[in-house]
C-alpha cells in the first residue's frame, strides 16, 4: 500500500503512468499438475509438498487465487541491448503476494508464464516447458552453488499449448506450457526506476526508492539525500559481488539488460542463459546477440558497470547531483576485482596475500584458459586433485599435467609440452608449495571451491526432452545431484562429462534465443 498501484480493469496492454505496478489476475490454465518442486524451499517457506494436483498447485499455477493474495504485476522500462525500449513491464510474471518464512524474513511469490498483463505488449503471457524448466534449474543450481539468485519453488505443466518462436526445432509448433513459481525478497529491477525517472514521476520514484531501502536495505537506517547514495554504492557492490560470481563458475546470463538487473544483485531472469563449458570469454548462448556479443561471457563484468550507470542516471533525480553517486562505479569496479580474485585463489587453494604476482598469475592462468579450449569445471576440479597431490611429487608434473590437460581438452592436445597451461601451471606450483598448511588441507578447499556438477546446457536439453515425453526422472534426478555441486557424487559422474559431440549444434545446448 505504500506504493501506487493501479486496479486493472483488464489486462489489455497499454502504457500505465502514474501507477508503479497493476493490479491483475492470472488467467487460468486448462489442467494444472505438478511437475518438479523443490523441497528445501519449500520447507524454509513453511509450504508442504502437494499432490500432483490439488489447490496449492492450482494457486501455483494462477487457477486459485485466495483472499490474502493481492496479485500485481510490475511497471518497470529498460535499456535491451544498449536501446532505451520504454515500458516493458511484467508481461508475464505475476506476482501472488508475500510469504513469511520459517526464519520471520518475507519471500515474494512469483508466477511466471501465468497469462497477459497490462504489460504483455504484443506477447501472450505464457511461458514454455523447456523455458520454465530451465528457469526452475537454473535458479536452484546457482542457489546451491553459492551465487546471489532469485530462488524457484515449483514448476507447474499448464496442460495448454503455447506456440513459441520459430527458431526452434525449425517451426512454430505448439508445445507445452509451464509456470515456474519464483522467489525472491522482491524482484524490483533496475528497470523500475528508470521507468519512473524516464516519466519524470519523482513522487513515485521516491515512493518506490524508499520502499525499497525501508523493506530491503533497513541497515542504511531511513531514507534521505545521502541514504540514496549509501543504498546505490550498496547495489553496486552487491552487483559486483553477483558478477564475480558468474565470471569464476562460468555462467553468462545471456540478456543482461537492465530490465534483468535486481536491485538486491540477485541473478534474475533466466532466459537464454548458458554455462561455459570450453571456457571462451567470447561465447554466448544467445542466438538473438550473435551478432554484437554484447552479452558474451568476457563482457558481462562491464555490460553490469554500464547498467549500473543507468540506474544512476533515473537515481540522480532524487539526489540532485551525478557526481554524488560517480563512487558507486569506483566501489563497483574494486568491489568485483576483489571478489574474483578471492574467488580464483580460492580455486586455486591459495591464501589471499595481495601482490603482485598473484594478479599475474590469475591474469596469466585467464589468458592461458582462453587460448587452450579446456572445458572450465573439468580443469579446475581436475586441479583440485592433481595440484596438491604434486606439492610433494614433482617429478611426476608433466605426466600428471598432460593427463589434466587431455581429460579437459575439447581439441586433441598437439604438443602438450608448448601448451599455455603447461608453462602457467609451472609458474602455479612453486606458489602453491609456499603454501603453510597441508596437502590434504589444500585439497580440501579446492573441492570446496571448484564444482564437479554445474548446469551444463546439454544435461539441460536431456531433461526437457525427457519431459516432453512426461519423463520427468531425468529432471528430478539432475535436480539432487546440483544440489551438492561440491560432493564427489561418484554413482552420478555421467552429470560431469564433458559436452559430448552431439551437443555442440544442437538448439538448446548451445544457442538459445531471447524468447525461449
Ligand atoms: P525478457 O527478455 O524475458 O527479460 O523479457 C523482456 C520483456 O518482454 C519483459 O517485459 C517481459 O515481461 C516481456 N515478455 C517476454 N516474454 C513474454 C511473453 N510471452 N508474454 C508477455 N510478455 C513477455
Ligand atoms: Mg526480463
Ligand atoms: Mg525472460
Amino acid at each position: 500500500d505504500e506504493l501506487r498501484g493501479e486496479v486493472a480493469r483488464d489486462n489489455r496492454p497499454r502504457q500505465v503512468p502514474g501507477y508503479t505496478y497493476s493490479r491483475v489476475k492470472p488467467t487460468p490454465v486448462r489442467d494444472p499438475h505438478l511437475l518438479a518442486w523443490c523441497d528445501e524451499l519449500a520447507a524454509y517457506l513453511g509450504i508442504a509438498r502437494p499432490a500432483e494436483r490439488g489447490p496449492t498447485v492450482d494457486a501455483l499455477a494462477g487457477n486459485l487465487v485466495t483472499d490474502t493474495m493481492k496479485p500485481f504485476a510490475a511497471r518497470y522500462a529498460g535499456h535491451q541491448f544498449g536501446n532505451w525500449a520504454g515500458q516493458l513491464g511484467d508481461g508475464r510474471a505475476i506476482s501472488l503476494g508475500e510469504v513469511t518464512a520459517t526464519d520471520g524474513s518475507s519471500w515474494e511469490i512469483q508466477l511466471k508464464g501465468a497469462g497477459p498483463t497490462p504489460y504483455s505488449r504484443r506477447a501472450d503471457g505464457r511461458a514454455v516447458l523447456r523455458s520454465s524448466l530451465r528457469e526452475f534449474l537454473c535458479s536452484e543450481a546457482m542457489h546451491y552453488l553459492g551465487v546471489p539468485t532469485t530462488r524457484a519453488l515449483s514448476l507447474v505443466g499448464t496442460g495448454d499449448l503455447v506456440v513459441r518462436d520459430m527458431f526452434y526445432n525449425g517451426n512454430a509448433k505448439p508445445e507445452p506450457g509451464a509456470i515456474v513459481a519464483r522467489v525472491a525478497p522482491t524482484f524490483i529491477r533496475f528497470g523500475n526506476f528508470q521507468m519512473m525517472a524516464a516519466a519524470r514521476e519523482v513522487d513515485n520514484l521516491r515512493a518506490l526508492a524508499d520502499y525499497v531501502i525501508r523493506h530491503h536495505f533497513p541497515e542504511l537506517g531511513s531514507p534521505s539525500p545521502a541514504g540514496y547514495v549509501r543504498w546505490y554504492e550498496e547495489i553496486c557492490r552487491r552487483t559486483a559481488v553477483m558478477v564475480a560470481h558468474w565470471m569464476t563458475v562460468g555462467f553468462v546470463h545471456g540478456v543482461m539488460n537492465t530490465d534483468n538487473m535486481s536491485i538486491l544483485g540477485l541473478t534474475i531472469d533466466y532466459g537464454p542463459y548458458g554455462w561455459l563449458e570450453p571456457y571462451d570469454p567470447d561465447w554466448t548462448p544467445n542466438t538473438t546477440d550473435f551478432g554484437s556479443r554484447r552479452y558474451a561471457f568476457g563482457q558481462q563484468p562491464q555490460v553490469a558497470m554500464w547498467n549500473l550507470a543507468r540506474l544512476a542516471e533515473a537515481l540522480y533525480l532524487l539526489v540532485g547531483d551525478i557526481e554524488l553517486l560517480r563512487p558507486g562505479l569506483d566501489v563497483y569496479e574494486s568491489t568485483f576485482e576483489r571478489t574474483r580474485q578471492e574467488i580464483l585463489l580460492k580455486k586455486l587453494g591459495l591464501t589471499a596475500r595481495q601482490t603482485e604476482e598473484d594478479v599475474h598469475l590469475i591474469g596469466g592462468l585467464l589468458e592461458a584458459l582462453a587460448e587452450a579450449e579446456v572445458d572450465m569445471t573439468i580443469f579446475f576440479r581436475q586441479l583440485s586433485h592433481v595440484a596438491p597431490a604434486l606439492i610433494a611429487a614433482p617429478e611426476q608434473e608433466y605426466d600428471r599435467f598432460h593427463e589434466l590437460l587431455a581429460a579437459a581438452s575439447y581439441v586433441p592436445l598437439p604438443n602438450p609440452a608448448h601448451s599455455p597451461l603447461l608453462d602457467w601451471l609451472r609458474r602455479y606450483l612453486p606458489r602453491l608449495r609456499e603454501e603453510t598448511t597441508t596437502a590434504t588441507a589444500i585439497e580440501a578447499t579446492m573441492l570446496g571451491a571448484n564444482p564437479k556438477y554445474v548446469l551444463r546446457n546439454y544435461l539441460a536439453q536431456r531433461a526437457i526432452e525427457a519431459a516432453e515425453r512426461g519423463d520427468l526422472s531425468y529432471l528430478n534426478t539432475l535436480m539432487e545431484v546440483l544440489k551438492q555441486p561440491y560432493a564427489e557424487q561418484p554413482e552420478h559422474q555421467e552429470f560431469a562429462a564433458k559436452r559430448p559431440d552431439w551437443a555442440w549444434e544442437m538448439p538448446g545446448c548451445a544457442t538459445l534465443s531471447c524468447s525461449s
